[in-house]
């Protein structure tokens, strides 16, 4: 019998679950679990911060395993048919319809309102849709990419790699560029590392706590400044200083603070870019002057909502083939019965990454 770890209800504590094998429909299969993950997204949902997710759920959006069983066929996006036993991940984004209106004319396919997402927006009441569970159910439709990096590795990417990886596309970072991140957790460090790759001359972060920022150094930042002991005004002066004044010429917000938007905004030099991708679950909101904060500078400020195929199999092929960042990257495991930990631990900055392995 499969073994999930499931949150009942909003603001209740993770229990573990004894529930029954799926039936397998047609081109479906049952996987494996061998890691998941515990990210921000998770302790919000935790807390009920996020609109029309149904609870009970299973949580764990990415994930690595193995196909334990295929019922029909599955192919991979090169048409290259998967066997029993393959080790892969998949998309967890299900259901885009390639249909409506946001589909097809805006091709803003992370706001089709048909789209589904395991461990988010499909609850248990959907099958073993979440990462926190010895299994999972690969539903028909379901795209997976055969896993060639090492689980660890990839999962120290994990949701925040395809994330940061559309956000630092949003940010269309030129070669030669500085960007400033505000936010030293898993987007922030991922974006680091891709700014760099993407051709940022130097990446500034700010954030919290000291061993995150110490992450975000190894990850390749430039400088890094600690938000819990410098104000408004002290972080503006050095990103001022290491911008001969100007302001930095493409920043992303990846904090999950309303007036971090703010602060992004005004450090960022006129006529930048500022790329929001942090606020991805509702915490509010927060004020800004529209003349001095954006018009008068001539920003280009963009929003950057969930990801797409593209950006998650690009981010497999990375990890793959240019590893070295995210074997150094630093991860703590639990099991399934240690849920509630893992996520106390990582809304409490404890942990850069946490991992549940089933
Ligand atoms: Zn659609
Ligand atoms: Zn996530």
């Amino acid at each position: 019998m499969p073994l999930v770890a499931v949150i009942p209800e909003p603001n209740a504590p993770v229990e573990v679950r004894e529930v029954v094998e799926p039936d397998l429909e047609q081109n479906s299969a049952l996987l494996e679990v061998e890691v998941s993950e515990v990210c921000g997204t998770d302790v919000y949902l935790q807390q009920g911060r996020l609109a029309g997710v149904p609870y009970p759920l299973v949580p764990g959006h990415v994930s690595v395993g193995r196909l334990q069983k295929i019922r029909g066929e599955l192919f991979d996006v090169e048409g290259k048919r998967f066997n029993e036993g393959e080790r892969i991940t998949f998309l967890d984004v299900h259901r885009t319809c390639n249909a409506c209106w946001y589909c097809l004319v805006a091709k803003a396919g992370t706001r089709c309102p048909q789209r589904k997402v395991y461990g988010i927006t499909y609850g248990l009441d959907d099958g073993l849709c979440g990462g926190w569970s010895t299994h999972i159910y690969i539903k028909p439709g379901t795209r997976c990419i055969r896993l060639e990096a090492e689980p660890e590795t990839f999962m120290a990417g994990g949701c925040a790699l395809p994330t940061s990886l559309h956000a630092v596309e949003r940010g269309d970072i030129k070669i030669g560029d500085t960007v400033l991140v505000l936010g030293s957790g898993p987007v922030g460090i991922n974006a680091i590392v891709l700014a760099l790759m993407r051709g940022a001359l130097r990446v500034l972060c700010i954030g919290a706590p000291e061993t995150r920022l110490d992450a975000a150094s190894e990850a390749g930042a430039f400088a890094t400044l600690n938000i819990e002991t410098h104000d408004e005004a002290q972080r503006l002066d050095w990103v001022r200083e290491h911008t001969s004044g100007r302001g930095a010429d493409v920043t992303i917000e990846a904090t999950g603070a309303p007036e971090a938007v703010v602060q992004a905004m005004r450090f960022t030099r006129d006529a930048g870019v500022v790329v929001v991708v942090g606020q991805y679950t509702d915490h509010g909101s927060t004020s800004f002057n529209p003349h001095l904060d954006l018009n008068k500078k001539h920003l280009d400020v963009r929003g950057c909502w969930g990801s797409e195929f593209s950006h998650f199999y690009r981010a497999a092929q990375i990890v793959a083939q240019r590893s070295e960042p995210w074997t150094r990257m630093s991860l703590i495991s639990y099991g399934l019965e240690q849920a509630n930990e893992a996520l106390a631990d990582v809304s409490e900055g404890r942990v850069l990454k946490a991992l549940i392995r089933p």
